[in-house]
């Protein structure tokens, strides 16, 4: 059994909605019955007409729908044939040209007057494009020997931009053709960190490798009957491994925070509470490097909307940085303090160190990944090179941000500015 509903009797799909749009060739044959029945045998006329009126009814009504779709196509067309090239140009968001067979300028929008300068109309298009495959494109759509092509253009100042490029021809015998430009620019910057990220962590995990291999080889060979070099390369190998082991956990860090979407709304955070934590967590790390780790929390509730996991992960890397680069100091200052400085209130937690501090072209590239000052200090540290970059995505997710003070000498100073709200 089929229900009719009111959406099934507006599109005029089903039969009884054929029936309903067909309603007043169905009245007219029934009307056409009662003259038949009604007036007697003089009227048999009506009978045959009453069916044929029952089978236009049924064959002949055209969907409403259909008839809607038609109305429509109409009103479109009719739109069509009034849109000006003009209007139509800017509307798109990208640069585009609007140039005839002589290759030059008819009309050229916003978009590309704002990425390429002048573009009367009148402008020869190979005199402003000048590299030899532009030629090349407009040559091989105007000449007809392709209705359209697309081609890689390097548009170098005033900044450098790549574009995708396409050419085609608009409508019959219009004698015009368009070029529109696809900004890459953005994509290609993100094709080329994925694919230093990816040799930079290769590279990151072959130099463990390869030291293993290395050592594999010589107790194999030379140190086969060695009892004390043995021992003493398989402590090595261990630590690369556990090198290993660390990086592919930052890693996976790193990406699992990529996957994660958006912040639980609604947590909340007590930064006292999670701040205690951290400094348990790695005090046999401050007294291994005998540092003290002092504190200076403001009074009264400390607590900002946020991942407790996320910013415990956050703290850890910056208090563990401190304590491995700034060990020379001695201690370790961590204090927590509200802050209307800027345009919304802020719980700010500072982690400083008074160790050799931080060069000051470093510290713009230090949240990079795989950026480090001095790629020895930070392997002899057991450093990746990924934590700030971790603390960074963390603190992008909870829009918050992170300042650095150093001076070469006077420690550093890493500044988290969490929102209150
Ligand atoms: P790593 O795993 O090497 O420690 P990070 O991303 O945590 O990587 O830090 C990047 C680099 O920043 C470190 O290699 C180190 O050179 C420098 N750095 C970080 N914190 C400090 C600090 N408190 N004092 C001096 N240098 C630091």
């Amino acid at each position: 059994m089929s229900d009719v509903t009111g959406e099934d009797r507006r599109s005029g799909t089903s039969l009884p909605a054929r029936l309903w749009e067909a309603r007043w060739y169905l009245l007219a044959g029934l009307a056409a019955v009662l003259v038949a029945y009604g007036f007697g045998p003089g009227r048999a006329w009506a009978l045959p007409l009453a069916v044929l009126l029952l089978f236009a009814a049924l064959f002949s009504a055209k969907p409403r729908a259909v008839r809607i779709a038609e109305k429509a196509g109409e009103v479109d067309a009719a739109g069509l044939q009034r849109l000006s090239g003009e209007y139509l140009a800017a509307a798109v968001a990208d640069p585009l040209i609007i140039f005839d067979r002589n290759t030059t300028v008819v009309h050229a929008n916003a978009a590309a007057f704002v990425a390429f300068g002048g573009m009367s109309p009148g402008l020869s298009l190979p005199l402003k494009f000048r590299a030899p495959e532009m030629q090349a494109l407009l040559d091989s759509v105007v000449s007809g020997r392709v209705a359209s092509d697309a081609l890689d253009y390097l548009e170098k100042l005033p900044v450098e931009r790549v574009y995708r490029v396409s050419a085609s021809s608009v409508g019959h015998g219009t004698e015009l053709f368009v070029l529109v430009f696809k900004d890459q620019s953005e994509a290609r910057r993100i094709d080329r960190m994925r694919a230093d990220f990816i040799a930079n962590a290769s590279h990151e995990l072959r130099t463990p490798l390869a030291s293993i291999s290395g050592f594999i080889e010589t107790l194999r060979g030379p140190a086969r009957n060695d009892a004390a070099a043995r021992e003493q390369f398989l402590q090595i190998m261990q630590n690369q491994t556990s090198r290993m082991a660390r990086l592919i956990d930052d890693l996976l860090s790193l990406s699992r925070l990529e996957m994660k979407p958006y912040l639980k709304s609604g947590a909340r955070v007590d930064l006292r509470q999670t701040l205690e934590s951290v400094i348990d967590s790695l005090s046999p790390l401050a007294r291994d490097s005998n540092l003290v780790v002092e504190r200076d929390f403001a009074e009264g509730p400390l607590d900002v909307p946020g991942d407790r996991d996320e910013l415990f992960q956050v703290f850890e890397n910056l208090l563990e940085n401190a304590c491995k680069y700034g060990q020379a100091g001695g201690r370790v200052a961590v204090s927590v303090a509200r802050s209307q400085a800027g345009p919304e209130p802020t719980v700010d937690v500072t982690i400083r160190d008074f160790g050799p501090g931080i060069a000051e072209e470093h510290i713009p590239r230090i949240t990079e990944r795989f950026y480090r000052v001095d790629v020895e200090t930070s392997r002899a540290q057991k450093g990746t090179g990924l934590g700030l970059s971790i603390v960074k995505h963390i603190l992008t997710r909870h829009h918050a941000r992170m300042s650095i003070r150093s001076e070469l000498g006077n420690g550093a100073a890493f500044t988290v500015h969490l929102p209150a709200n």
